[in-house]
């Protein structure tokens, strides 16, 4: 059964989550700082994490860069009282997957936390595991860009965009399939989700992000690779 970390130090927040989740069959340990959060996710094998950005001792962002810099791979989907898309795009650089703006819907992190365990569960026979973009290498197995000597974290829904979008290059994939296959949910009237992840895909791969001359807007449909 999945592990899940939760990293909260709202008490009434990490209960219901708690409670939630094991409901779900999930474990679930909770450390309510980063360094208790870090300390219980080195402890034990661990599927996922909850992060909140606001913490006592350090930020979300922080504790989301550690954990990449040392390795991780699981999801993190981060907690998220503020709803700028700076943060967002920030938290994404940094090798977070999924953002969940508090007050939530129990019920929607939910499904969020199945989309992403479920997406994140090996896939046997998955195709080619490395490909060039420009000067660029995007390795998938390990979830990193590399460029020369330097290597760059990918989020775990940043890797399966690539994928898809590799799968299709040249072919316009749109939003909605995007959202679809990778998140499991429909595309809301407003909803950015994929195009912040466009954006910090694009400062990882584009040697200029502002023109991108590999992952091109497709005008009102969506994105297409051109490696
Ligand atoms: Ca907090």
């Amino acid at each position: 059964m999945a592990r899940i970390v939760v990293i909260e130090d709202e008490p009434e927040l990490a209960r219901g989550l708690r409670d939630n989740l094991e409901f779900e069959g999930y474990t679930v340990a909770h450390g309510a700082t980063a360094a208790d959060g870090l300390q219980l996710v080195a402890a034990e094998p661990t599927d996922l994490v909850l992060l909140d950005i606001m913490l006592p001792d350090q930020d979300g962002f922080e504790v989301c860069r550690r954990l990449r810099a040392g390795g991780y791979r699981m999801p993190i989907i981060m907690l998220s009282a503020r709803s700028q898309e700076l943060d967002k795009v920030r938290g994404l650089e940094l090798g977070a997957d999924d953002y969940v703006t508090k007050p939530f819907s129990l019920r929607e992190l939910l499904a969020r936390v199945h989309a992403a365990l479920r997406r994140a569960a090996p896939k046997p026979g998955a195709g080619a595991a490395e490909f060039r973009v420009g000067e660029r290498v995007v390795d998938l197995a390990r979830q990193v860009v590399r460029h020369g000597r330097t290597e760059t974290p990918l989020g775990y829904y940043e890797t399966e965009i690539l994928r898809m979008l590799f799968e299709r290059a040249g072919e316009a994939v749109g939003r909605a399939e995007l959202l679809e296959r990778i998140w499991g949910v429909g595309l809301g009237p407003a909803d950015r989700t994929v195009d912040n992840h466009i954006v910090s895909l694009r400062r990882k791969l584009e040697p200029d992000p502002k023109r991108p001359r590999h992952i091109l807007t497709a005008h009102a449909v969506g994105y297409k690779l051109v490696v």
